[in-house]
């Protein structure tokens, strides 16, 4: 018995919602009655997008280590990363290159900051950046995720026109998509446009104006592609003339919306955009943080197009997976803008602690040689490829609504009526169901919603991409005769 009387059975269970919960925990240490980890962690931990009932009351999955496209738990039971540790590893875990970059690194200094003092990794990781990006992209402002990197590059473009027009300051609205996701951060929401996320927050935003997106599947305006001739870009030109003069800048996700749904914009809407920028003569700020460093098939989504934006922002891949961070590119034209005597105060008034970390630095400059050394760019097709035919069996199934994939990233959208489209009833949570039976064929994925998500590692074989989407697949066959689908 504990000493409050209680049994040590009902210690260790550990309620974390019974307000009581601290002295049990002072209880559990005094007997030292040993909480293992998925216990400490339903304890201690708050995780993100998660709905913690949920998590409570279900097996926590404790990743101990990783070895290439693979993760392992504390079990020893080994898992495909089919999301790629939430879209961020590219070149498989532990890969050598990396663990030996950051580890020389760590032998010469961890962090040091760029408020007032330069480091080595991050002046030429800033080389390199502008080498690989689109031209015209001159400049480098790191950052330390992809929110920040959006975050720094709304609040360049708002400065830009200010200390452009010499004060006016007219051109102080955005333009963003339906359904984009840009972020968590305040900035970031504003342009947000993922209701069950933002609209919530509204209150704490700034107003944003809202064009289409080519969500085809299910088009904003009836119209199917390709007769409709991207009509969805209308939007954007509506909104750029009627604002004529006011809009600072159009932040997109480049090619495919991430977070909205692996939504995959037909080609030339991309390229649109950026013509109609420039017709209005405002910014274009491409979001790359989930796209960018190959996963659409080239470095970045832009060059498919060959689109050159006034802003790129990059994060997630941009360490090979390894450490946080992020940059926000820019032009010569914004850079000066910012140029001018001290007591002028044209300063960009922002920045982070780890600005330009030098591990993370070092990390993301292996990123880049891995990209020409393994020739990874080159090695893509036959990927892409073996993960369309992976996919081609969902069709058959009479939940799935659409199969959308650009390069190595794909969704699968779930829905309850194949001709309605009808989406399927939030409490079924079928697609976190899904994803559920997949841990027990091997394979880890995380949907968004409805929609599942795979994005493998692009170190990974033609051999795993299928695995992974034959676990998929059967995952799903199970979760429709678990719920017992009427079709
Ligand atoms: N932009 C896009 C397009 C994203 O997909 C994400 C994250 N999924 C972000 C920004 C935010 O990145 P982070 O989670 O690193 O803040």
């Amino acid at each position: 018995m504990c000493i409050d009387g209680s049994g040590a059975d009902k210690v260790k269970s550990v309620d974390t919602r019974d307000v009581s919960g601290q002295d049990k925990k002072t209880c559990c240490n005094y007997l030292h009655v040993p909480m293992n980890l998925e216990e400490k962690d339903k304890r201690f931990l708050w995780h993100p997008f998660t709905q913690m009932t949920d998590w409570e009351a279900d097996e926590v999955l404790v990743i101990e280590r990783g070895e290439g496209p693979y993760l392992f738990d504390t079990q020893g039971r080994r898992y495909l990363d089919g999301v790629s540790s939430l879209w961020v590893n590219l070149h498989g875990h532990r890969h050598p290159d990396l663990d030996r970059a950051v580890r020389e690194q760590l032998d010469r200094i961890a962090h040091s900051t760029l408020l007032g003092l330069a480091n080595t990794p991050s002046i030429e990781l800033a080389e390199q950046l502008v080498r690989i990006a689109p031209e015209n992209l001159t400049r480098v402002f790191y950052s330390d995720n992809g929110s920040t990197a959006v975050e720094v590059a709304l609040k360049m473009a708002f400065t830009y026109w200010q200390q452009k027009e010499n004060g006016a300051g007219t051109r102080t609205r955005i333009l963003a998509y339906a359904n984009a996701y840009h972020g968590d951060t305040l900035g970031s929401v504003s342009v947000g446009g993922i209701d069950l996320f933002h609209s919530r927050y509204r209150p704490l935003l700034f107003e944003t104006l809202r064009a289409d997106y080519p969500y085809c599947y299910r088009c904003p305006l009836g119209l199917s592609y390709p007769d409709c001739r991207m009509k969805c870009l209308e939007s954007t030109e509506r909104l750029l003339s009627e604002k004529s003069g006011s809009v600072g800048a159009v932040i997109i996700e480049p090619r495919v919306q991430g977070a909205g749904g692996i939504i995959v914009a037909p080609e030339g809407f991309l390229r649109g955009v950026r013509d109609l920028c420039r017709k209005y003569r405002t910014l274009l700020i491409a979001d790359e943080v989930a796209v960018g460093f190959g996963r659409t098939g080239t470095m970045f989504a832009c060059q498919a197009e060959g689109v050159s934006p006034d802003f790129l922002c990059l994060a997630k891949g941009i360490t090979g997976g390894y450490l946080p961070l992020a940059a926000t590119l820019t032009t010569d034209e914004v850079y000066r803008a910012f140029l001018g005597r001290h007591e002028q105060f044209r300063t960009f008034f922002h920045g982070h602690s780890y600005t330009g970390n030098p591990l993370a630095c070092a990390a993301a400059l292996a990123n880049i040689e891995i990209f020409e050394k393994e020739r990874v760019i080159e090695g893509l097709p036959a990927k892409v490829e073996a993960l369309k035919k992976g996919l081609a069996p969902f069709a058959d199934l009479p939940v799935v609504g659409d199969i959308r994939q650009a390069g190595l990233i794909a969704g699968v959208e779930l829905v309850q009526d194949t001709n309605a489209r009808e989406p399927i009833r939030p409490e079924m949570i079928f697609g976190n169901r899904v994803c559920r039976l997949a841990r027990n064929r091997g394979i880890l994925i995380r949907p968004l919603g409805d929609v599942l998500v795979i994005m493998p590692p692009l170190c990974c074989t033609e051999k795993q991409i299928h695995q992974i989407c034959e676990g998929t697949l059967e995952s799903l066959k199970e979760a429709m005769t678990v719920v017992a689908w009427r079709g």
